[in-house]
């Protein structure tokens, strides 16, 4: 078909220059949106366009709408891919590209809406057998007696959220029965704040999971694969510090009873593009927590475990073409980890943005260093602090550990702190190298509980 012959790339950084090395490859043409702020950002220089969006705040250009399609409509582009982050997840964004006459790279805006409305996302996913955490099924209100009831049928601890909520915010765990209505009331009002749709929902607090998620590519005609799953439980704050694929632990039956249930998901949904299922995994079980319906930061150890190119079906779907992988040709080989690089303090966290003095990256076998970041380049102070991911592929995980230390010892960057540091201290962890833990054991480690 090739609607798509040039694509704006909604979106800054490493991901900014991630698309537009694949559209290279897709002979598709590149606009570059940027702020004021990052006109020396390596895809700027690199697209066949550039055009300036903005200030250097998201509001005036990452964020501002009708400027990302004015650069569309000027510059003759047919097709907006929004990248993770800043608009990526925004059905009224996805919707106004579509109504402009242009392809949004991604889902259709009622996925998107299906899917960020928690409570309607969970009952979806219920209905095509996607294992969910134990809850009320629906929202809670101000009976105090019946949500009560509800909760001891689930049982304590219990999670208070925001059917509307993102970034990990506005969730309350109640221990005890008393403190349950007061919880209930103040996640409202917090969630009426922070997302303006003051809904909450009551779920089953696990006390000590761990993060798995699946990675899907549906065509939004019927055909879904998985591509095996991803383990993020080495958090900071709900900030994901170190992936890996596949995930220790989990077998092949358990990774093809969940995929296809996801699979068969994202089919009768109508979902079409990259998506993720987000679990909480313990005891053996998965419990499904959310959909992202972008593509991800961690999608390279996916690609490196799986030989597939994400970017390049989400491009060959947004223009009409029907998926043609069949799970039988996915196989899992060897193991990935990726480490984000972060400009910050490795002690304190703080970003720390500055002017990059020196760069070396690693390479060799098996590594990748998806960054926009070079010699003389200065990180702004405006943006998220990642400054570039770090993926090492190999034949097993010990082995893969191995790379990324290496390749972590390699590694200069002078002029800015960065979390390198920090990195270096996880590839040795004695609990990381056995296989990980969930999700509390680096905010512990780190003396940061969540
Ligand atoms: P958000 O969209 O705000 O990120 P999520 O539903 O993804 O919200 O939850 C964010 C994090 O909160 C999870 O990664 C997990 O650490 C914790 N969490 C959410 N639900 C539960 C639960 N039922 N039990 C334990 N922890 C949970």
């Amino acid at each position: 078909m090739n609607k798509i012959e040039k694509l704006v790339i909604a979106n800054r950084g490493e991901i900014a220059l991630r698309i537009l090395r694949t559209c290279k490859e897709m002979g598709i043409k590149t606009v570059a949106v940027y702020s004021t702020a990052d006109r020396d950002l390596k895809h700027v220089k690199l697209a066949d366009e550039a055009i300036c969006i903005g200030g250097p705040t998201p509001k005036e250009s990452y964020l501002n709408v009708p400027r990302i399609i004015a650069a569309a409509e000027v510059t003759g582009a047919q097709a907006i891919h929004p990248g993770y982050g800043f608009l990526s997840e925004n059905a009224d964004f996805a919707e106004q590209v579509e109504r402009s006459g242009f392809i949004f790279v991604g889902p259709t805006s009622q996925s998107i809406r299906l899917m960020g409305d928690k409570v309607s996302a969970i009952k979806a996913m219920k209905h095509s057998g996607v294992p969910t955490v134990p809850g009320s099924d629906g929202p809670v209100g101000t009976d105090e007696q019946e949500n009560i009831k509800i909760a001891e049928r689930i049982g304590f601890p219990v999670i208070i959220k925001a059917s509307g909520g993102g970034g990990g915010r506005g969730m309350h765990v109640v221990y005890d029965p008393k403190d349950l209505q007061n919880a209930i009331n103040l996640a409202s009002r917090e969630a009426e704040q922070f997302f303006s749709n003051g809904e909450v929902y009551m779920e089953k607090y696990l006390e000590n999971p761990r993060h798995v998620e699946f990675q899907i590519m549906a065509d939004g005609m019927g055909h879904a694969v998985y591509l095996a799953e991803r383990d993020c439980s080495m958090q900071r704050r709900h900030q994901k510090v170190i992936e890996e694929a596949p995930a220790p632990f989990i077998t092949e039956e358990q990774r093809d009873d969940i995929g296809a249930r996801c699979a068969k998901a994202c089919v009768e949904t109508g979902y079409r593009g990259a998506g993720t299922f987000e679990f909480l995994y313990e005891n053996g079980r998965f419990y499904f927590i959310e959909m992202n319906t972008r593509v991800q930061v961690e999608h390279p150890i996916s690609e490196a475990i799986t030989g597939v190119d994400i970017v390049k079906l989400q491009l060959l779907i947004a223009d009409g073409n029907p998926l043609t992988l069949k799970q039988s040709d996915i196989k899992v080989r060897g193991h990935a980890i990726e480490c984000r690089i972060n400009a910050e303090d490795p002690n304190t966290f703080m970003p720390a943005p500055g002017l990059i003095k020196m760069l070396h990256a690693p390479g060799g076998l098996g590594v990748r260093w998806d960054s926009h970041i070079y010699d003389g380049y200065r990180v702004p102070p405006y943006y998220d602090s990642l400054i570039g991911k770090l993926i090492c592929h190999a034949e097993n995980r010990s082995c893969a550990i191995a790379r990324m230390r290496q390749a972590l010892d390699e590694f200069v960057i002078d002029g800015i702190k960065t979390n390198i540091p920090l990195l270096k201290e996880l590839m040795q962890d004695p609990v990381f190298v056995k296989g990980g833990e969930n999700i509390h054991y680096l905010g512990n480690k780190l003396g940061i509980p969540d």
